[in-house]
């Protein structure tokens, strides 16, 4: 698989995001998610077949702090000294892209 390949998206289908009861927000996807005062949309998946997928899923916690979760699962390369090597690499990516994203959080719109 070409690491360049698109990166495949998958969300909500428009009609059942209009689907919701009283109480919960727009984005919300109103279902078992829902619990204990936090409301939790429908996941966004983004994958790379056979390579990785990042899964994003906005959260309303009780608290009424609002927060992205964000699950990833890539494949490591082969061989303990490539997957430690390729372990690194994510580790300093993440990290910049924690950053990144943590600064557009104080961007007024
Ligand atoms: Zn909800």
């Amino acid at each position: 698989m070409n690491a360049l390949a698109p990166i495949r998206h998958r969300s909500l289908h428009p009609r059942l995001a209009r689907r919701r009861p009283a109480g919960h927000p727009d984005w919300c996807a109103a279902d078992h998610r829902c619990g204990l005062g936090e409301h939790r949309a429908e996941p966004v998946t983004l994958t790379v077949p056979g390579r990785g997928v990042v899964v994003l899923t906005r959260v309303l916690a009780a608290d009424g702090r609002q927060h992205v979760e964000i699950r990833t699962d890539v494949a490591l390369a082969a061989g303990d000294g490539a997957a430690r090597a390729h372990l690194t690499h994510i580790l300093i990516e993440l990290e910049g892209h924690l950053r990144r994203v943590v600064r557009q959080s104080h961007v007024r719109t």
